[in-house]
């Protein structure tokens, strides 16, 4: 896998002072990845959304014909995976790419998101997207970097300065999942939410946060204030004024 953004950053271990790393999970349509991006532009961050690669290894497999149902179809996919895709960690750029091919808005497509539970309940999977997570994160260079997924509070980086879950209720969720899925119906949409939330709850807990793991629920406030509620809360975390 090709992280498009490393080679700018001369980041590999060049840094004397550990970056900040916020650590954000959250269910579908907790506004997760928006609050996150809008966080890491705030601060000057880098963004890494994690769930973009478990969508491009199903994207990939489905390309290729392969049962998401068959794990050691998945598994043997993972090679061929890795060769392929590229991604930005920059928080302005959205860019994620199969070889020459842009899949960025392809992976946010229904037909993906239907399969995408299946592909992340494989442990091969998991294990290897984790490595692929930890390097970005071991290698990012100040001032620091926000992980948005499933399980990064608690598996991929449980020694984040900053941990948090932003929840909302379902009602919330399905709320605005169907306003960015006008066309779809809003009974589909609620379905499909809460199936995928059911299938990777069973996988990785992230309806309830663990020890340390501060919770921010945004059902009653907007975007802006979502993006205020967190960012105060890494401020008060990290211990210094991270507006710079
Ligand atoms: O966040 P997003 O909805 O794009 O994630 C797509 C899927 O990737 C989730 O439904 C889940 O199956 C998987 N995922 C995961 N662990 C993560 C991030 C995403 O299992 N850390």
């Amino acid at each position: 896998m090709t992280n498009t953004n490393t080679n700018t950053d001369g980041v590999y271990g060049a840094d004397e002072q550990a970056s900040i790393v916020v650590a954000i999970d959250g269910p579908a349509g907790s506004g997760k990845s928006s609050v996150s991006k809008a966080v890491a532009k705030r601060l000057g961050y880098r963004y890494l959304d994690t769930g973009a690669s478990y969508r491009a290894i199903a994207l990939f497999a489905l390309d290729r014909g392969i049962d998401v149902e068959h794990a050691d179809s998945v598994v043997g996919l993972l090679e061929g995976f890795d060769e392929t895709y590229g991604f930005s960690v920059d928080p302005e750029i959205s860019r994620f790419t199969l070889g020459d091919r842009d899949v960025t808005e392809e992976i946010r497509e229904p037909r993906v998101t239907a399969v995408v539970s299946a592909i992340a309940r494989v442990p091969e999977v998991r294990v290897r997207v984790n490595e692929l997570f930890r390097r970005i994160i071991a290698r990012n260079a100040k001032p620091g970097i926000v992980v948005e997924g499933r399980d990064i509070t608690t598996v991929v980086a449980p020694d984040a300065q900053a941990r948090i879950l932003l929840t909302a209720s379902e009602e919330a969720r399905m709320a605005r999942r169907s306003a960015e899925l006008v066309s779809h119906p809003a009974g589909d949409v609620a379905e499909q939410l809460q199936r995928r939330d059911r299938a990777d709850s069973a996988v990785v807990d992230f309806m309830n946060a663990a020890d340390g793991v501060t919770t921010v629920d945004s059902t009653h406030i907007n975007f802006d204030e979502t993006v205020d509620a967190v960012i105060r809360v890494i401020e008060s975390l990290t211990a210094r004024n991270t507006h710079g």
